[in-house]
């Protein structure tokens, strides 16, 4: 679903005057299980973007682990999403290069959540990826589809913001609704 620009502007406003609160809603925001972030940003020549999203719909657990099927699942899961042209299609006439891409296990130490209610100080993992690719023709770049709904059904929503030369857009995509739009 894409807001309508009004609401962009003002959001965007907001957080340009409140960077404090906007910090703590995002951090708030950041651990909600069955969904996940991407932002983008996209200038003339580079794609940034950076996931990040509960391990528990990328692996279906947080806690740490010994266990020699888990840790596999853990690779599996890092390898598939440092994969970028895996897990993403560039829509439009653009060529482009992965220039960085990683994917990591963070293990955060919190006051539990309400989805682990009961717990006084849950574990939660995330998994973080970022990916930077250098490209040519990038104003071609009429969409982004995200393909790792295939690989990761846990994740329910994925919040999106991107930033480019048109200004800022907001997705939220599901497997049903994989394509990030970009109005040129
Ligand atoms: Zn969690």
């Amino acid at each position: 679903m894409k807001n309508s620009n009004s609401m962009t502007l003002a959001l965007a406003s907001l957080m340009l005057t409140l960077p404090s609160v906007h910090a703590n809603a995002s951090e708030l925001d950041a651990h909600e299980h069955g969904s996940a972030n991407l932002d983008i940003a996209i200038d003339t020549s580079t794609i940034e973007m950076r996931f990040e999203s509960p391990a528990v719909n990328i692996v279906g657990f947080e806690y740490a682990t010994e266990d020699e099927q888990q840790l596999l699942l853990i690779n599996k899961a890092k390898s598939n999403l440092s994969n970028f042209d895996l897990i993403y299609g560039l829509v439009g006439d653009v060529s482009c290069q992965t220039v960085k891409s990683s994917a990591k296990w963070v293990t955060e130490h919190e006051a539990g959540h309400d989805d682990h209610g009961e717990v006084a100080k849950a574990e939660h993992a995330e998994f973080i990826a970022e990916y930077r690719l250098e490209c040519n023709q990038l104003n071609n770049l009429a969409a982004i589809d995200v393909k790792m709904f295939e690989f990761f059904p846990a994740i329910e929503d994925l919040d999106v913001q991107v930033v480019y030369s048109q200004g800022q857009i907001k997705y939220e995509l599901d497997a049903n609704n994989t394509l990030i739009k970009l109005d040129r």
